[in-house]
């Protein structure tokens, strides 16, 4: 089966969306009807965390180099030459490709969204103002074609998808050009990306509005990323009602129907596809109150994390859910959870969290982002992969630099742009810290700064000191993970408090905080199997959240093999080597303990004892360009 078969069966391409923040700033918008309800929790904005030194935050300055090196009129070229202006520039390769019927999704979308999240969330001025000054270009193709109308690609691709004929995926590149404007009119406040916006909204509404019902449904079985998710979003940052109008008709009842009424009917559908519109669903119940899309993305939440979610947290086999839930252990690929899928349910997860306060949301979002996003770029130039391959003996297939343009390099371009984003929420009441990676929280109106320190994954602690203008009350909820082995603790000034929580839970210090007040979290970490829910003998090993990856060799992987071929149109990375077997191993008892030991003086390391092969274990997000195994089986040792 080549790539281009499944990748056009699945219907093709995949999808993003903004990180525009969950809720307007303001609270509920004037124009919402009264019925919306107001979050649990909400986050703050990325400006207010800023990472301190450790994995995080070296990720986020190789991908911060990764965007400066991109040469903006070489992004700006196509949709140039579509509006009929001059362009010199050299043409990019991949999906930007000039013949690429993607092309515009990551140089007009994605590379805006990055550039005003990383104006935000590192204050970074020069990429904040490389975004504007893309807008206004793009501003200036939008003028040219006179109607509204502004793509890399001509309005002859929406006749198509309007008439059924062949093309890849038009509302789906559209809506990541909509999405980079506003993110940069929301984070970066640069009213000219509205303008843009607007102008696209109103070409959106004149093209649809002829279509009735039925001619609607239609096109939206082709891949259309997060239409309404991004019309919901405009609709909240502007008061106006008839973007959510046109966002309704992108909001795609059959997909909705069984979620409504929880049946799980995703077999067989393209995943990256499908969740950017139940992220508009979750959108949809956020702005409206009504409990069927609150039921569609909460149904569907659980039922993807719970059920059809690997050890990695990760989801998707060929891009598509191809088994029935709960039926895992035959879908191990060289392609499995490509990684805007893993993008997207975090977003979704994040919306669910700020309606729920779940911890399991939490719990989830560690998971996913230490073993589905962090350790998915390449160290050396930020390059992205398109899928984290989970069948044994692989290896991390990168993208080649100006040569890929793969929806999963858009995605992961803002996935390592806003680390920030979930480490903290917030209520009336106070503070919650989901996530261990060092940072500061500038939280102005308690008067407080927050400081996090700490190794983790390293080591299982972390560490908060509070700085504060005046003794300030606050409820401070720290997240006591799933994954919690007993003998956890907290002190408080170096004295350790009587209370602790179960694992998935908070803890909760609530009382009045002084400046200097030092909180220290001890979260112990444990060996432990995660099972193939359908084949208990399929088991990954995990340490704490971090999935252990086994190290099988470097054998055959040349340079040549560990990079992508250049992509043609409409097609998706290939392995040109084949994987290597892995061993399989025996347990004594459930308890991997006995038989895999910490590597001394090595942190996060181990290794196999008494195997017929033993095999050294590393977190997947530490091991880059050599081939590995996830899962293994594992049956009871003889006697
Ligand atoms: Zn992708």
């Amino acid at each position: 089966m080549t790539r281009i078969t499944r990748r056009e069966f699945m219907s093709a391409a995949a999808a993003t969306a903004a990180a525009v923040p969950l809720w307007p700033r303001l609270g509920r918008a004037a124009t919402e009807p009264a019925g919306a309800p107001l979050p649990l929790v909400r986050p703050f904005d990325l400006g207010r965390v800023r990472l301190r030194p450790g994995p995080f935050f070296d990720a986020t300055q190789i991908a911060r180099r990764h965007l400066q090196g991109l040469d903006p009129d070489r992004l700006l070229h196509m949709f140039r030459v579509t509006a009929g202006l001059p362009s010199n520039a050299e043409p990019l390769g991949g999906w930007e490709a000039p013949d690429n019927e993607l092309r515009g999704h990551y140089t007009g979308g994605h590379y805006l969204s990055a550039c005003a999240i990383m104006g935000a969330s590192q204050d970074d001025a020069a990429l904040r103002t490389r975004g504007l000054r893309m807008v206004d270009a793009l501003a200036e193709c939008q003028r040219a074609h006179g109607n509204g109308y502004l793509s890399a690609f001509p309005e002859e691709f929406f006749d198509r998808l309007r008439d059924g004929k062949n093309v890849w995926a038009p509302f789906y590149t559209m809506h990541k050009i909509m999405a980079g404007l506003l993110d940069t009119y929301m984070l970066s406040g640069y009213a000219p990306a509205l303008d843009v916006l607007r102008g696209m909204a109103q070409w959106t509404r004149g093209w649809t509005g002829p279509l009735g019902d039925e001619a609607m449904a239609r096109v939206l079985e082709r891949e259309y990323g997060g239409m309404n998710e991004v019309l919901y979003n405009l609709s909240a940052a502007t008061n106006t009602h008839w973007y959510a109008s046109l966002a309704h008709r992108f909001d795609h009842e059959r997909i909705f129907a069984p979620l409504a009424e929880g049946r799980d009917e995703l077999k067989g559908l393209h995943v990256n596809t499908t969740i950017p519109k139940i992220i508009g669903a979750a959108r949809r119940y956020e702005l409206t109150g009504e409990p069927r899309y609150h039921d569609v993305a909460s149904y569907f939440w659980h039922e993807v994390t719970g059920r059809r979610a690997y050890c990695t947290g990760g989801t998707s086999n060929g891009e598509g859910w191809q088994a029935e839930p709960g039926v895992l252990s035959t879908q191990l690929s060289g392609y499995t959870q490509e990684c805007c899928t893993t993008y997207n349910m975090l977003k979704l997860t994040r919306h669910v969290f700020t309606w729920t306060a779940d911890p399991r949301c939490a719990d989830f979002y560690e998971r996913a982002l230490f073993n589905g996003i962090l350790g998915t770029q390449h160290p050396a130039d930020g390059m992205t992969l398109y899928y984290v391959p989970l069948a044994s003996g692989y290896w991390k297939l990168f993208g080649q630099p100006l040569q890929s343009f793969w929806c999963c390099n858009g995605t992961g371009l803002e996935s390592f742009s806003k680390f920030g984003d979930s480490i903290y929420f917030q209520d009336d009441a106070g503070l919650y810290v989901n996530l261990f990676i060092a940072s500061e929280l500038d939280w102005p109106e308690r008067g407080m700064r927050v400081v996090q320190d700490t190794r983790f994954p390293e080591e299982g602690r972390t560490q908060l000191v509070m700085r504060c203008a005046r003794p300030t009350r606050l409820a401070l909820r720290l997240r006591v993970p799933y994954w919690t082995a007993p003998g956890g603790s907290v002190s408080l000034n170096g004295r350790t408090l009587e209370a602790f929580a179960a694992p998935s839970s908070y803890l909760v210090l609530d009382r009045t905080w002084r400046d200097g007040d030092r909180v220290e979290l001890t979260l112990p970490m444990r060996l432990h199997i995660h099972p193939m829910p359908d084949d208990p003998t399929i088991q990954a090993v995990m340490y704490g959240p971090l999935v252990l990856v086994g190290r099988l060799g470097t054998e055959g992987l040349t340079p040549d093999i560990l990079r992508a071929e250049p992509t043609k149109p409409r097609t998706v990375p290939e392995y040109k080597g084949e994987p290597v077997p892995a061993p399989a191993f025996a347990s004594r008892g459930d308890d991997p303990s006995a038989w895999i030991h910490p590597v001394p003086g090595r942190a996060l390391e181990f290794r196999t004892a008494g195997q017929t092969r033993d095999v050294t274990l590393v977190p997947f997000y530490t091991l880059i360009d050599e081939r590995y195994a996830t899962y293994w089986k594992v049956t009871p040792a003889a006697g």
